[in-house]
């Protein structure tokens, strides 16, 4: 199952990704969580993410596209893969079609997580207080909104006129979230 994941900050995708790939005995990959972990163990890359993140911005496609393509050719995606935060616009979604027809692996399908603005800011202002990331400040979090709004969403419309689009509500309990996302994953071919 080659699967990516899409949907505004605060939707649940770290968490139904998670079950997702546990379900389908694939890698998890979340471009939020490498920049978080080269953040953290100081790397260049880390360096080169910190500001766009700490404002909410978009890091480089030159510096996203190529940790992906990377990321792209460990041993683990040999099966399949869960892309959750990439790609984050309409250039890096062409990137990823281009690198996966030259693994003549394509994708299979775009799962998308909907919810209302005022649960998803909701939610991030909760997450805030427990996960204590830097980027859920409540202006960082209206920018990294916004950002999915103008940059991020016209990518649902790239991946509906491929045929790859599915939607999901991304209210409700998690279990109920991962059932519906599984259920509706069984009608793609495999
Ligand atoms: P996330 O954990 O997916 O919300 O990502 C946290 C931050 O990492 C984002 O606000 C961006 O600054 C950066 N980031 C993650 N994925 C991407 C991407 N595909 N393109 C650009 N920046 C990204």
């Amino acid at each position: 199952m080659r699967l990516v994941l899409v949907g505004p900050p605060g939707a649940g995708k770290g968490t139904q990704a998670q079950f997702l790939a546990a379900h389908f005995s694939i890698p998890h990959i979340s471009t939020g969580d490498i920049f978080r972990a080269n953040l953290k163990s100081g790397t260049e890359l880390g360096k080169q993410a910190q500001t766009f993140m700490d404002r909410g911005e978009l890091v480089p496609d030159s510096v996203t596209n190529e940790m992906v393509r990377d990321r792209l050719t460990h041993d683990d995606v040999a099966n399949g893969f869960i892309l959750d935060g990439f790609p984050r616009n309409v250039a890096q979604a062409e990137v990823l079609r281009a690198i996966l027809v030259e693994k003549k692996s394509p994708l299979q399908a775009v799962l998308e997580f909907s919810a209302p603005d005022a649960e998803i800011i909701a939610r991030l202002l909760h997450r805030a207080e427990i996960e204590k990331r830097v980027d859920d400040k409540e202006d960082v979090i209206k920018r990294r909104l916004e950002v999915y709004a103008d940059q991020t969403a016209p990518i649902i419309t790239f991946y509906r006129n491929e045929g790859l689009l599915i939607s999901v509500s991304a209210v409700g309990n998690v279990e109920d979230i991962t059932a519906s996302a599984i259920s509706a994953l069984s009608r793609v071919a495999q």
